[in-house]
């Protein structure tokens, strides 16, 4: 008896690469090393208690939306709410992907933006970045007129990267889609927004093709209540409640994003401190003899070394993981590390100059 067959286009489809090794040192997927404040858990599971469990969620998601939209300075009919901002991309590709129509991505880049656009039937069109991993917002235009994408990704700062799109870039994107006959649309992955310096938000508008999406798995401290959000004009947001499954988000996840917006002093302090430790992480490793390290404005470095499946396999050895990239097309002998907290670091450099010293 044969099992069942994945559809034709999806046969070679590949599961997602990151390893889940328990090690004393996790620098791998950039999540917040740091927990949610005990005082988050108390309020949660206080509200938690409160909530009638006979019942199905509130679909629309109310009143995180409209907590949210208070704290981004957003109306809440320009925001939608789903399981991480995976979720969030996934039901953009169910709406405006699908067979017969493309998403463009900058390569190299956070790889589930092809991933879900494969898995949901949308053509995968790639373009790569410069050398230095830039993009050329001129370059980036001309092939945006050129393949006529329904959906152009962009992620800023880039993952794995590290790299933040100057506003101009976008802005050229922006105009080059709004511009042109076919309609098209304009994903912002802003998952490490909170690290950099501008953000793509204030762009929004009604009658914009811009999308802009953020999680609450990184500087939220919420990588395990899967949390994401977008902030879009008010059509595409009635458009994306079409298309995602009713009831999607759990009565404990919508709780939670609330409640988070209640410790942003917390929040805030961590960013600050996750951004000082980046810059002492970064210039630690540009010191390192044979080691290059690419500018970062998010949670995590990019960096190349001489060997980098060697270093990485090393750097498991002693307990420390990192994303290994070394194998990956344009980001041969790269690894990426996530800023964690100060003893972690440390213990990562070290482990660095005693790898690179043998
Ligand atoms: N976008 C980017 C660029 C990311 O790096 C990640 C997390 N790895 C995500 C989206 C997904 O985040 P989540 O689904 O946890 O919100």
């Amino acid at each position: 008896m044969t099992g069942p067959r994945l559809r034709d286009d999806l046969g070679d489809l590949e599961g997602y690469h990151s390893p889940q090794v328990d090690v004393a040192v996790r620098l791998n997927t950039n999540e917040s090393p740091y927990p949610p404040p005990p005082e988050f858990f108390a309020a949660w599971t206080g509200e938690v208690s409160q909530a009638s469990a006979h019942r199905y969620p509130d679909r629309a998601a109310r009143a995180l939306r409209e907590a949210l939209g208070g704290f981004l300075g957003q109306p809440p009919e320009r925001i939608f709410c789903a399981n991480g901002s995976n979720e969030v991309l996934q039901t953009l590709l169910l709406g405006y992907g699908g067979p017969g129509r493309t998403a463009l991505v900058f390569e190299p880049s956070y790889v589930l933006h092809a991933h879900i656009a494969r898995i949901t039937g949308t053509g995968v069109l790639t373009a790569p970045r410069g050398p230095d991993f830039q993009l050329d917002p001129a370059v980036a235009t001309t092939i945006v007129e050129e393949t006529q994408p329904d959906v152009v990704f962009l992620t800023t700062p880039n993952n794995p990267t590290g790299m933040v799109e100057p506003r101009e870039t976008v802005e050229a994107l922006l105009e080059r889609i709004a511009a042109r006959k076919k309609p098209g649309l304009l994903v912002v992955d802003e998952a490490y927004a909170e690290f950099a310096p501008w953000s793509a938000m204030e762009l929004v508008g009604e009658g914009v093709p811009l999308v802009v999406s953020r999680t609450y798995s990184k500087v939220w401290s919420m990588a395990a209540f899967r949390l994401g959000f977008c902030i879009a004009p008010a059509s595409v947001v009635a458009d994306l409640e079409k298309v995602v499954l009713p009831y999607h988000l759990s009565v404990p996840t919508q709780l939670a994003g609330a409640v988070a917006l209640r410790f942003t002093g917390e929040m805030g302090a961590r960013v600050a401190s996750i951004k000082a430790e980046r810059e002492r992480v970064a210039a630690a490793l540009a010191a390192l003899d044979g080691v290059e390290a690419f500018p970062s404005g998010a949670n995590f470095i990019l960096f190349r070394t001489g060997n980098g499946q060697n270093t990485w396999e090393a750097l498991l050895e002693a307990g420390v993981l990192v994303r290994n990239f070394a194998r990956w097309p344009r980001l041969d002998d790269c690894l990426r590390v996530t800023i964690g907290r100060p003893e972690e670091n440390d213990a990562f450099l070290a482990t660095m100059k005693e790898v690179l010293s043998k």
